[in-house]
């Protein structure tokens, strides 16, 4: 009898690709997707814990879950990712003891044993020979993307860092996700070659500080080789990587980024704050002025390549004044897309022990709503200098009867086609701009790529 699976995730792009690999890997142990949370056998909650909403939306699924649990005993019910982070299952054990099964942040193998030592495996035989089953069953599933993804996946996210040292005051991360950790580059190039083979086009490689990989290894493996590397994947169309600190981001980098075509010319660089004193209470690790002089180190080699940042609103003391900085500074450096988020105080991080949260919640809104509206006006004109030019689209899907795609620079773009373009490049002639999104019609279909029946020959 198939039994069903469903991953509920929420959270960062690292999630997602957790969440992707645990999920290939219920599938080669014969789980079949399910829909619905209530109505599966296996339903896994991946976490996240960044800020307290992301929180609160994780609780309201365990509640509800507490009930299905009740209503059918049978269902196993596993908490993944930053809620459990690398100690918290104790304390979550005593709090929800209707959950089996606690995962680490990317660890998948506690749920694959609980699995393969309750029903998957014959009982008759020892436990060090189940485990040896369940490895040969997943090892090559690893790495996959889900059935129902293959052929559909154009993008798909590739983790190459793991964890976080840096202890920015106001994060999490490093306490959840363990001390910082590169892949080794042939995993990396392996996992990406498969999902090529099962029709992905573009991949995103993650980190932290993903400028940072290789730096725990003794060679001279660095995110700029990787970068070449995984560019030269066949069948591989683009390739992005984030998030980069200003203190790591080298020129070696920056070099290859320009010069190599399938890396998009979008850089994801968090400035966090515009004010100096702010950035110190942050322990960023560097000035507004560094800062500045890394997008224009950016900016020297690639004018017009798409820069984003974060900022956090309303952290730990931040006056008005400091706040207006940071609104000077976005003013400054237009970037491409700002994630403005609410500063909300995370337990054990080194601000939740020492600085008050003492910006009141509707100041918080007040200052990110300034910020999100300068941004909206800062985009509306950007994107308005795209109309009438041609832009090179990857198309990923179907959205509302139009097909989605990204530029290289991450734009998001529309168009009508009555063909099925999944996963194909095409000239784009923009007719319509807004501030986050572009509208317009092919004007070319570029040659030499597999045509959608390829495609759909991998979905199954
Ligand atoms: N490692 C990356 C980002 C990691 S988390 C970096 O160093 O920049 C993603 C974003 O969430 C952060 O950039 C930050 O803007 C936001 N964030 C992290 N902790 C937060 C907190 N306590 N409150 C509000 N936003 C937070």
């Amino acid at each position: 009898m198939s039994r069903t699976y469903h991953v509920w995730t929420i959270g960062c792009q690292m999630n997602e690709a957790d969440s992707r690999h645990l999920s290939s890997q219920l599938e080669a142990l014969g789980y079949t997707p399910g829909q619905a949370v209530d109505e599966a056998d296996l339903v896994v909650l991946n976490t996240c814990v960044v800020r307290q909403q992301a929180e609160d939306k994780a609780l309201n699924q365990l509640h509800r879950l507490r009930r299905t649990k009740e209503a059918r005993p049978d269902i196993t019910i596993a908490l993944m990712g930053c809620m459990v982070g690398m100690k918290e299952a104790p304390r979550l054990k005593k709090r929800f003891p209707f959950v089996d099964v606690f995962m680490p942040p990317s660890e998948t193998e506690p749920l694959l044993e609980y699995l393969s030592d309750q029903d998957l495996y014959d009982k008759s035989r020892s436990f060090d020979m189940r485990e040896k089953a369940l490895r040969e069953a997943i090892q090559d599933e690893e790495f996959s993307l889900p059935t129902a993804l293959r052929g559909q996946s154009v993008t798909a996210n590739v983790p190459v860092v793991l964890g976080c040292s840096h202890a920015c005051t106001f994060c999490v991360i490093p306490y959840r996700r363990g001390a910082e950790r590169s892949k080794p580059p042939e995993d990396v190039l392996r996992e990406i070659r498969r999902l090529t083979d099962q029709g992905v086009r573009e991949v995103t490689l993650l980190g932290q500080i993903i400028d940072r990989y290789g730096t725990d290894f003794d060679d001279e493996t660095d995110l700029a080789g990787l970068l070449r590397r995984v560019a030269a994947v066949p069948g591989l169309e683009r390739v992005r990587f984030l998030t980069s600190h200003p203190n790591w981001m080298t020129d070696r980098l920056i070099d290859t980024v320009a010069d190599t075509e399938k890396i998009c010319p979008h850089i994801e660089i968090p400035v966090q704050a515009g004010n100096d004193e702010v950035l110190t209470a942050m322990r960023r690790g560097y000035t507004v002025d560094e800062y500045r002089r890394v997008v224009d180190r950016i900016r020297a080699r690639m004018p017009d390549a798409a820069i984003h940042s974060d900022i956090i609103v309303g952290f730990c003391g931040e006056t008005e004044a400091q706040f207006m900085d940071t609104y000077r500074l976005a003013s400054e450096m237009r970037w491409e897309k700002i994630h403005i988020a609410k500063y909300s105080v995370r337990p054990k991080t080194i601000a939740a022990r020492s600085l008050p949260d003492d910006v009141p919640a509707d100041e918080k809104e007040r200052r990110r709503k300034i910020l999100d509206d300068l941004q909206t006006e800062i985009l509306e004109e950007k994107n308005r200098a795209l109309l009438d030019s041609d832009v090179d689209v990857l198309v990923e899907n179907r959205h509302k009867g139009k097909w989605r795609g990204r530029t290289p620079h991450n734009k998001l773009v529309f168009f009508e086609d009555d063909r099925d373009l999944t996963g194909q490049r095409v000239t784009v002639r923009i007719r319509e701009t807004r501030p986050y999104s572009l509208f317009g019609s092919v004007v070319r279909n570029h040659d030499g790529l597999p045509q959608a029946a390829a495609l759909a020959s991998l979905a199954r």
